[in-house]
């Protein structure tokens, strides 16, 4: 390990080490949407229940229109939801609408584009009809009892429909984590607020939560603790208390805050695992647990939070949700020259742009994980290993997308 830096990978997998998604909860159909299937569903209905017409038209049996035109008697009316009680015979029609019952006695459906009314009650087909034609069968889509979608499969706009239309309202899904989220050091200030001489606002949190809701938590925002053991330790509780399975700190992770943090987490028992990993923007990221809960330190510098929570925060936070989680890495090329990196693993902010199909990622040549506009403007994170050798316009590399 150089110079005490934990390489990423070994970071990542010591973090996710014995993370588990975590136990269901069931809820209505109308919240199910974009959730984790925690256990599988099954049919509770077949569908279609009945033999149903697939178009509008008339109900009729096969033989009576095979030497066209026939006349027909339309003995009733069948529209969607209300069917037609009897029975047809020999040279007789219903008029039915998609979606109703066939009517016994009928073996066809004949659209009503190939017939005509010739008189009223009379219609004549134009068309031969071949016996069973648009008739969606009876347990055409499935059938009561069978199974349907799988565990762990993300509840999309099909499944949600599938498990409604199956006649479920309500589904067992993976819980949510909860990742509560502090902000730490004494210049912050919240958005909006009037900034005194020497304090800035406070953004890191911000996105931390979103890059957390979006791989499948829900948050807490614990707010600003200044740098002060008592406040941080009471923000923690309050995280504790709430039922966190996240704790995420921000700031107060560097030497000049004094490890103030750690210090915290210590005293209050917790366990750490390592803070200080070989990664640029990233370099002083604290990860380690307190009373069951993990807890991941972020650095203070706003890209680096960032970029740490999604190379991190994100995989944790998906594992606990029962979500596969595949970072979205693709190869481009450099659109311009960089110089060869050192001990640290560097994910550089890229502008990318498409050519012939080719991803050509040009990092911004300023870096500093102060900016974080430069992050926004960014397509994409230039991931370049630990010495990779200096590069130029052309070569391969390989891409964090990050829109
Ligand atoms: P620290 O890790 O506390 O030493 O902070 C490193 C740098 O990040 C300092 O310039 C801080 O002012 C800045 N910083 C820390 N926390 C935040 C935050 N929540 N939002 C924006 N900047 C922050
Ligand atoms: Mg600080």
């Amino acid at each position: 390990m150089a110079a005490g830096l934990l390489p990423i990978e070994e970071a990542l997998s010591r973090l996710l080490a014995g993370v588990a998604p975590l136990g269901s909860e069931r809820v209505g159909i109308d919240e199910a949407g974009g959730r984790i299937l925690a256990r599988p569903v099954r049919a509770l209905r077949t569908q279609p229940p009945f033999d149903a017409s697939a178009m509008d038209g008339y109900a009729i049996r096969g033989e009576d229109v095979a030497a066209p035109p026939a006349r027909l008697a339309v003995v009733g009316i069948a529209p969607a939801g209300r069917p037609f009680a009897g029975a047809i015979g020999p040279g007789e029609a219903v008029r039915i609408f998609t979606g109703a019952p066939v009517p016994a006695g009928a073996d066809s459906v004949l659209i009503q584009e190939n017939t005509r009314i010739v008189a009223p009650g009379v219609v004549e087909a134009l068309e031969p009809v071949r016996t069973g034609a648009n008739i969606r069968r009876r347990g055409l889509d499935f059938t009561e009892g069978e199974p349907l979608l799988e565990a762990g499969r993300l509840v999309d706009a099909s499944a949600l429909a599938l498990a409604a239309s199956a006649n479920h309202a309500e589904l067992d899904v993976v819980r949510r984590p909860l990742v509560a989220v502090l902000a730490t050091g004494d210049e912050l200030l919240a958005p909006g607020s009037a900034v005194g001489e020497g304090q800035i606002v406070s953004s890191n949190t911000f996105g931390v939560a979103l890059i957390a809701r979006q791989a499948g938590a829900r948050t807490l925002d614990l707010g600003i603790a200044p740098d002060d053991r008592e406040a941080i330790g009471a923000a923690i509780d309050r995280a504790l208390d709430a039922g966190a399975e996240i704790i995420v700190t921000s700031g107060g992770a560097s030497v000049g805050d004094h490890d103030l943090v750690r210090d915290v987490l210590s005293a209050k028992g917790g366990e750490l695992d390592f803070w200080k990993i070989a990664m640029r923007p990233g370099k002083p990221l604290m990860a380690g647990t307190l009373a069951g809960r993990r807890i991941l330190g972020l650095p203070g510098n706003p890209v680096a939070s960032l970029v740490c929570s999604h190379v991190f925060l994100k995989p944790l936070v998906a594992r606990l949700a029962g979500r596969a989680h595949v970072a979205d890495v693709r190869t481009g090329v450099f659109g311009g020259p960089v110089a060869a990196n050192d001990l640290r693993q560097d994910y550089m902010r890229a502008r990318v742009v498409e050519t012939d199909g080719v991803l050509v990622a040009t990092p911004s040549p300023v870096q500093d994980s102060s900016m974080l506009r430069i992050l926004a403007e960014a397509g994409a994170l230039v991931i370049r290993e630990p010495f990779a050798p200096a590069a130029v316009a052309g070569d391969p590399c390989r891409l964090l997308m990050l829109r």
